[in-house]
């Protein structure tokens, strides 16, 4: 689950990181009177997406208007929230759809001395929790991993040891921190891994953290992302969910328990277990076209939460075709048959269907489909689905 930039450092303040001082509005007269209230000066009016590149990205049909606009006054604050609310701002994160923007965090400036990067994040292949740091801060993360990977440092941590002081201090001297700067700088590392660990996050980042012309730290950008599966320990974290920023797929397909990821592509896939979903993406990936979908039914689902998954994953207007690969193993392959043709009959099926069905009762299953009157085809195993599916679309584009 990722959460707002402003509900972000609202947490890591609680932690200890420290930030400027800001209030998040949803009209532009709130921004005006946010601006009032702050302290005088330049003032950071803030587009609130679940996405970076912001200050760098524009609005749909408004090409010179940012997602971080920097006031002088509550008029500017207001003309700038004007600019932004309710309008789709693009930025390299979000794709050229972009995202509608419905709040704005507006913050009190500070003078930049030096842009850094700083982040913590699970490292799978390692196990760890590592440390990224760089002097190279405020732009994208990715272009200086692509282009000057020297510029940055991986400090691992050890599950066991937990933060070491000296890696804070390793990581200082890589930013080119001195003085007093390096154990402020080592106390925002201890408060953001206490974060980390006691809300189960997966990645925090905080892009730029600052140095200010009066020589002080300040977390200028946060993001932060949980692990989905310790949110049960943190009912407090899911308060944060912001609804305008899911997959309203993936929300559906959250309430019936059903694990759905929305991607790219044109296929549709219902599989049962997180294995052969994913090895069916590679095969559909190998054919030369994209899936549309993760999408796991789990192993002993019932008729109706199959049929729901089948509904939610038609309901992607991308959508081409769809291949549904069942190994009845505890699932039963009537079932799965009875399911889909459920859902078709409800929604109405616009796209070729491949169906390949292995396992317990797929007599039953196949000879469900065949007596159902759906114009769908049957495949005998993996490899057939997928050069089966892949065809039907092409030949349906052309057509
Ligand atoms: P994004 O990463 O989405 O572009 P940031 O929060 O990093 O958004 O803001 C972009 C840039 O705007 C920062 O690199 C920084 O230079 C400037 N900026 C952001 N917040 C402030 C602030 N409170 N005061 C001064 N400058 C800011
Ligand atoms: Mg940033």
């Amino acid at each position: 689950m990722n959460i707002h930039e402003y509900q972000a450092k609202e947490l890591l303040r609680s932690y200890g990181v420290p930030t400027p001082q800001g209030i998040v509005v949803h009209s532009p007269d709130e921004a005006r009177d946010a601006v009032r209230s702050l302290p005088k000066g330049l003032c950071v009016v803030k587009a609130q997406i679940h996405a970076g590149g912001r200050g760098a990205g524009h609005f749909k049909d408004h090409p010179d208007v940012r997602g971080v606009q920097r006031v002088h006054s509550p008029d500017e604050a207001k003309t700038a929230a004007y600019q932004m609310l309710d309008r789709t701002l693009i930025t390299r994160q979000t794709g050229p759809k972009g995202r509608v923007v419905h709040k704005l965090y507006v913050e009190a400036g500070c003078n930049i001395e030096r842009e850094l990067y700083f982040s913590m994040l699970v490292d799978r292949a390692l196990r760890r929790i590592v440390i990224v740091a760089s002097q190279a801060g405020g732009m994208s993360i990715e272009d200086v991993a692509e282009k000057t990977p020297e510029k940055i440092l991986t400090v691992s941590i050890d599950p066991q040891l937990g933060l070491a002081d000296y890696q804070s201090r390793v990581l200082a001297t890589h930013l080119g921190l001195q003085g007093g700067l390096i154990n402020d700088f080592a106390k925002i590392v201890r408060s953001a891994y206490t974060a980390f660990i006691s809300l189960d996050a997966s990645m925090i980042e905080t892009n730029p953290l600052v140095v200010t012309k009066e020589g002080t730290l300040l977390a200028l950008d946060a993001k932060m992302s949980f692990d989905d599966n310790g949110l049960f320990r943190h009912r407090q974290l899911l308060e944060l969910r912001d609804p305008n920023e899911e997959d309203p797929r993936e929300q559906d397909a959250a309430r019936f328990g059903l694990s759905y990821v929305s991607l790219d592509g044109t296929i549709g896939c219902m599989v049962n277990g997180a294995g052969l979903a994913m090895a069916t993406m590679d095969i559909i990936h190998e054919e030369g076209e994209s899936p549309a979908n993760f999408l796991d039914v789990g192993g002993g689902a019932s008729r109706e939460k199959v049929s729901a998954a089948f509904r939610i994953l038609l309901s992607d207007p991308e959508i081409e075709g769809v291949l549904v690969n069942i190994f009845g193993g505890i699932m039963r392959c009537d079932l799965i048959a009875g399911a889909v043709i459920d859902a078709c009959k409800e929604v109405g099926l616009k796209v070729p269907l491949v169906v390949r069905l292995a396992g317990t009762r797929v007599e039953e299953g196949l000879s469900l489909l065949e007596k159902s009157g759906l114009n769908v085809s049957v495949a005998t195993d993996l490899g057939d689905a997928a050069r089966k599916i892949v065809a039907a679309v092409r030949s349906r584009r052309t057509a």
